[in-house]
């Protein structure tokens, strides 16, 4: 990958600095998973004509607070994009809004697109931008992955965003189904619209 130098004014810090900020916040293991979340989305990015320093600054951040406490968490309670419902559910659902919450706060995240696309990086979103899916298929089939359905997942993602994007959806929603866990709302919220929109129905 040639080097990606950051020219639009979306964040503050250089591309170096946020991969020096983001590997302070997390275990080695799982900044490297950053780092292959953003090579796999930067090339897709390419691949698709998008935004490659819009994927880049988003896949680098969307697990910052993935280690963080519910104590930090409840530091933002006062923030408008803040949802007390999110103490009922646990850092898998809140670690992408509080991770967008904290690049806003602390590191001078000024752009939506990154911003939503950090924040909805788990459960989805109806309002899927090139970013936020850019995101959540890397994140998905970042070369690391190696459930059974992944390379299913990386061949349609070659084929189509979107493609790749309700195979994910499908897929997630399966895979809470069989380990009996419970389904945030907007997630079963997102598949449904999803489903309406792009199927007839
Ligand atoms: P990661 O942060 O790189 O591990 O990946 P994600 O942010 O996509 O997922 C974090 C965790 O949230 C995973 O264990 C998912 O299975 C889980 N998750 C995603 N959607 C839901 C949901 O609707 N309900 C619950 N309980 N867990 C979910
Ligand atoms: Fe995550
Ligand atoms: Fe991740």
């Amino acid at each position: 990958m040639s080097k990606l130098v950051y020219t639009k004014a979306l964040i503050r810090l250089d591309r170096e600095a946020l991969i020096a900020t983001v590997q302070e916040a997390l275990s080695q293991a799982r900044f490297e998973h950053c780092l292959r979340v953003e090579a796999t989305a930067v090339a897709l990015a390419k691949q698709y004509g998008e935004d490659a320093e819009r994927a880049s600054i988003a896949s680098l951040l969307h697990d910052y607070a993935k280690e963080a406490t519910v104590a930090e968490l409840k530091q933002y309670a006062d923030h408008p994009d803040y949802d007390p419902t999110w103490l009922n559910w646990g850092n898998a659902i809140w670690h992408g809004p509080l991770a967008a919450m904290k690049a806003q706060r602390e590191l001078g995240l000024v752009d939506d697109e990154i911003y939503w696309a950090i924040y909805w990086h788990t459960v989805g979103t109806l309002n899927w931008t090139p970013t936020a899916k850019l995101v959540a298929i890397s994140d998905f089939i970042e070369p690391k992955r190696t459930f059974p359905e992944v390379d299913e997942a990386r061949a349609l993602a070659n084929q189509s965003l979107d493609a790749a994007i309700v195979y994910k959806m499908a897929q997630e929603l399966r895979f809470l189904i069989h380990k009996g866990r419970a389904v945030y709302p907007q997630t079963l919220a997102v598949y449904n619209h999803w489903v309406e929109t792009h199927q007839g129905g």
